[in-house]
């Protein structure tokens, strides 16, 4: 059902994914599944080969806990390989572990990782691909262009002098024959620094610009970019693949603990304006590709009255509970919808 869902939306060009369930051993059981299937989203992400772009959706009265972010850090994620690719094992005491590369004409080459001693131990292969790396590189210019705003890129090419230092030299190549110039047009920059560099930076930071991050980066800053911001229901995500497939989703799951609740009759406020934002960046995109001005006007409308909802002290408990307006009205999930509808 995953791959038909990626399939349909290279078809298609656009989709909407709600949130769904990486299976662990408890959720086997409880849908009664054949087996622990793979993550649904990693599926989806290696078919498409993308980018996942997540942005904060900024309200007055939420605070970010970083009191100089007023703009948003959008983050983009590479979406393929590294260690959600990985090949991994424990070695017992003694083992020599190495890499070994067989090329196309059969040679070998080989380099050891490590001759273990008294100790057992752990070792990990990952992989990325220069074809990946550089439709990662393209989309983010593309991107940053498109929201002209400022791009970073960082790695960690001091230690990993051949992987790392890869993606730095892609992203260079192609910003240097590609974007330069039209980065200089829109009076935008490009500029790469180490992954610690940035992270102090960013903190530093009054946001306004995209953060290009690999693949384990970006999965551990946007959890921490959504929290800083707020809370993980006011973050939203799309996917852009290089050949220009939109995939939007809230960054959020399926809310389990709520949906419990929900399933034992009790009344649950769940947050619901990422998902809204999913449907409207969907529709907006849908609206520019078909030339559909009514539509794109329409999400428009859609995301202003979520907003305005929120900033008239009409909310869900995880934004009541940090609101700092004064005229607060914590409302269930249900009534969120309506007060929204009302306002649209
Ligand atoms: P989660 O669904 O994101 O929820 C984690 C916690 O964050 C919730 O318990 C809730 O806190 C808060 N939260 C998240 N979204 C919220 C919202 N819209 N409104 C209010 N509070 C919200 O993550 P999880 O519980 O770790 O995972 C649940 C399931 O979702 C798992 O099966 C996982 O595989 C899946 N998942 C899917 C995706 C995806 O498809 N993109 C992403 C992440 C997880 P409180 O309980 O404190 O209220
Ligand atoms: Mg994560």
């Amino acid at each position: 059902m995953t791959i038909d869902a990626a399939n349909a939306t290279k078809k298609y060009g656009v989709a909407v994914k709600c949130a769904t369930i990486t299976p662990n051993a408890a959720r086997v059981e409880e849908y009664n599944l054949k087996e622990m299937w793979k993550s649904p989203n990693g599926t989806i992400r290696a078919i498409l080969d993308g980018t996942v772009f997540r942005a904060p959706i900024l309200v007055k009265g939420i605070q970010p806990y970083i009191p100089t972010w007023t703009k948003p850090i959008t983050i983009a994620r590479h979406a393929y390989g590294d260690i959600y690719k990985n090949v991994e094992m424990q070695v017992p005491a003694g083992a020599k572990c190495e890499i070994v590369c067989t090329d196309a004409e059969g040679n070998e080459t080989r380099k050891v990782i490590h001759q273990f001693g008294q100790s057992g131990g752990i070792i990990q292969g990952v992989h990325n691909v220069d074809a990946s790396i550089t439709s990662f590189a393209r989309c983010c210019f593309t991107y940053a262009l498109d929201k002209k705003q400022d791009l970073w890129f960082a790695a960690k090419d001091t230690i990993s002098k051949t992987y790392d230092h890869r993606f730095k030299d892609i992203f260079e190549e192609v910003y240097n024959a590609e974007f330069k110039a039209k980065f200089a047009e829109a009076g935008i920059e490009y500029f790469y620094t180490l992954i610690d560099d940035a992270v102090a930076r960013v903190v530093r930071s009054d946001g306004g610009y995209i953060w290009a991050c690999k693949n384990y980066d970006g999965d551990v800053m946007s959890d921490m970019l959504a929290t800083a911001y707020g809370s993980l229901a006011m973050m939203t995500s799309v996917l852009v693949s290089p050949d220009g497939v939109y995939e939007y989703e809230a960054a959020h799951g399926t809310v389990q603990r709520h949906y419990y609740k929900y399933l034992k009759g009790e009344t649950t406020s769940t947050n619901s304006v990422a998902t809204i934002f999913a449907w409207s960046g969907a529709l907006r995109k849908r609206g520019e590709m078909d030339g559909n001005d009514e539509l794109m006007a329409f999400a428009d409308r859609l995301e202003s009255a979520t907003i305005r909802t929120i900033e008239d002290g009409v909310m869900t408990g995880d934004l009541a509970a940090m609101s700092t307006l004064d005229n607060v009205q914590k409302v269930d999930s249900e009534t969120f919808l309506r007060e929204i509808a009302a306002r649209l």
